[in-house]
């Protein structure tokens, strides 16, 4: 747009010529010939300049300016005054009401143009200034209106931060918690809080690293296991037993130093390690000690308990290369002490580390040998001493191992029982048994002496602990079709002796079913004769050993009399084991002893030798 121009002046060519000049150069012109009309016609279009003349006839320039000056609307338009005077003065009047130039009349069109020029040059960077400025402003209001903004999200930021910090917080306090339960449970038993097997592994590993460094530094380990344990869980539930074994922790702690550590391994076994042992007699003196204050017994909600502890001790040394090595062998102690007779320890040779193997190697042997069918029967004839007749056969389990040749009962019928084997063996060795009397009567049905033979078989306790006992037994007799009164259950004395009422109640059903009961063993299992009584027996064996000691007319020889006199009392028959000689056989026949069976008169026999001397005649085994 072009720049408008205001000219005033009352002499009419200076308008003519000033006009004429500058809308040459391109500018909007105005004029106006006196002060009043000119603050008119600057009040209608603001100008962006005026030129006002000074000296006018009515209003004179200054009046005008001032006015100008007054009016909000003007006041800021630039004044250039044009004056004929040349006074310091008036110049300096001039400026103070407000113009901001001068030009002295007679004028010359190159200075008018170049002040007019700077004028309108200076006006417009004002505005532009004031643009600027504006844009600032409004610039600076957007910041900050987004600072505010801004500052307020961070406030809710700074807020979300904080909750999630305390979050933070929290669950880092949980997991330190849950972190020290772990390194609890870790290293210590819950039930004694005391250290577990872990710990102790690691702190027998450090006695080892120490005797290796200075063997001075010895050490052992107690292993300690309470004897019959399952029974107080069983007769007094799992809380009793657990209370048991936090008395037991208590007792136990007493007899160790602070150096000492004392671990539960779990269920019912402690282990206790003995740091600077110098003596060995002292290692003992603590498992005798700890025995002997059990014999106190124990008194929980109101009721006794006497408990005892088998415990095995193995001694450190640096041999052993892993601290499991050590613990096992004080296990394998431990087991010892058990079979020994519990309540008491032993300590570790290297010899019972060699037996468990050559037992493990065996277990596992055994636990094919039954799918394998390795195992088969021998029978031994038994004669009646005063008829001199056969009168039946015990059958005797033998296992054919494939490496180790034929393995006695003897060794392998305990460890059928520990493992769990012996009921599934016993059931075939039952079956077995009666099958093949069954088929020999069938074979021999014409011989009266033959087909009326009995078998005895001998009954593991844990198989007649079996709740179907019975019905199988029935099953069994039923499947081989043996009429019952061809048979005879040997129990030994011992499993009488750990029997109850129900083994009781089954001797009577398995009487009443005519099936014979015998007692074998007898004078091994320690009881009286008075208390056999209470069970339903038909047959006492007296064990071999007395009949071993028979020739030397020694104390066996009263024995055995006395004996065979008591069971006769007892309406009971006797059976003599193991006999050998002539002289044992006369003597026992002599006493009146029923029946007789040993090497003297036949060794166990497999069964087709049996069926060869049957064909020879029965009478062959007198
Ligand atoms: P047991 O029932 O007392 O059997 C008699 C043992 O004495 C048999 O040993 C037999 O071979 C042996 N014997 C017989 N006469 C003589 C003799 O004159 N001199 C000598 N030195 N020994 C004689 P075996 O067959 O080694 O059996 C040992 C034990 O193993 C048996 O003693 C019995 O308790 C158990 N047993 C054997 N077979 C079975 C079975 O089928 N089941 C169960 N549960 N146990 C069995
Ligand atoms: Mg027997
Ligand atoms: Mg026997």
């Amino acid at each position: 747009m072009k720049p408008d121009i205001l000219i005033v002046d009352d002499v009419v060519d200076n308008l003519r010529i000033l006009s004429q000049t500058l809308k040459e150069q391109d500018y909007k012109v105005r004029s106006a010939n006196n002060g009043a009309t000119a603050l008119e016609v600057a009040e209608r279009v603001i100008p962006d300049l005026i030129l006002l003349d000074i000296r006018m006839p009515g209003v004179d320039g200054y009046s005008v300016c001032h006015q100008l000056k007054l009016n909000p609307n003007t006041k800021h338009i630039p004044i250039i005054f044009l004056s004929a005077l040349d006074d310091v003065a008036d110049k300096i009047r001039a400026f103070e009401v407000g113009g901001v130039d001068y030009i002295i009349k007679p004028f010359k069109v190159a200075e008018v143009l170049a002040r007019v020029k700077n004028q309108i040059s200076l006006q417009d960077a004002k505005r532009e200034i004031v643009q600027l400025n504006q844009k600032l402003t409004q610039l600076n209001q957007q910041l900050e209106q987004k600072v505010q903004i801004r500052t307020e999200e961070l406030s809710i930021k700074n807020q979300q931060l904080e909750s999630v910090n305390r979050d933070l917080l929290k669950e880092i306090k949980a997991r330190e918690k849950a972190e020290k339960k772990l390194l609890k449970d870790a290293w210590y038993d819950q039930l004694t809080d005391l250290p577990n097997r872990s710990f102790l592994l690691r702190e027998i590993a450090e006695s080892l690293q120490n005797n290796i460094n200075d063997p001075h530094n010895t050490f052992a380990l107690l292993f300690i296991d309470v004897d019959r344990f399952q029974v107080i869980n069983d007769s007094y539930g799992y809380g009793v037993g657990d209370e048991i074994l936090v008395e037991l922790a208590k007792l136990l702690a007493k007899n160790i130093s602070y150096q000492d550590v004392l671990a539960r391994l779990g269920s019912d076994e402690f282990a206790i390690l003995l740091k600077n042992v110098s003596d060995s007699e002292y290692v003992c003196h603590v498992a005798t000690k700890i025995n002997q204050q059990l014999k106190s017994s124990l008194r929980l909600r109101d009721r006794t308990f006497f408990i005892s502890v088998s415990i095995g001790i193995a001694h450190g040394s640096s041999h052993y290369e892993k601290a499991f090595h050590l613990l096992r062998d004080a296990d394998i102690a431990m087991h010892r002490a058990k079979e020994k007779g519990k309540s008491c320890y032993e300590v570790f040779k290297e010899k019972m580390y060699l037996e468990t193997l050559k037992n493990t190697e065996l277990e596992h042997d055994l636990r094919l040998a039954l799918k394998q069918k390795q195992f088969h029967l021998n029978y031994q004839p038994i004669v009646d001493l005063q008829q001199n007749t056969l009168v039946g056969f015990e059958a005797l389990v033998r296992w054919q191992h494939p490496h180790k040749g034929i393995i006695s009962p003897g060794e392998f019928i305990p460890l059928a029982e520990k493992i769990g084997l012996i009921v599934p063996l016993s059931d075939w060795i039952l079956e077995e048994a009666c099958q093949q009397l069954s088929s020999w009567q069938h074979k021999f049905a014409h011989d009266p002496n033959i087909s009326t033979l009995t078998i005895s078989v001998n009954i593991a306790s844990s198989h007649l602990k079996e709740t179907n006992f019975l019905e199988k037994l029935e099953l069994t007799l039923k499947k081989v079709d043996l009429d019952p009164k061809y048979l005879k259950l040997e129990i030994t004395e011992r499993a009488l002796v750990d029997s109850n009422h129900d083994t009781n109640n089954l001797l009577t059903e398995i009487k009443q079913r005519s099936i014979e009961l015998s007692i074998d063993d007898f004078g091994t299992g320690y009881s009286s004769l008075s208390y056999l009584h209470c069970f339903p027996i038909d047959n006492l064996k007296i064990d071999r050993s007395f009949i071993d000691n028979l020739d030397s007319h020694g104390e066996s020889y009263e024995l055995v009399k006395t004996i065979v006199i008591l069971a006769h009392n007892l309406k009971m028959k006797v059976v003599a084991e193991g006999i050998e000689t002539k002289e044992q056989l006369e003597y026992l026949r002599s006493l009146g002893c029923e029946y007789a069976q040993g090497y003297f008169l036949s060794k166990p026999l497999p069964a087709e030798d049996v069926e060869i001397r049957l064909l020879q005649g029965s009478s062959y085994f007198k």
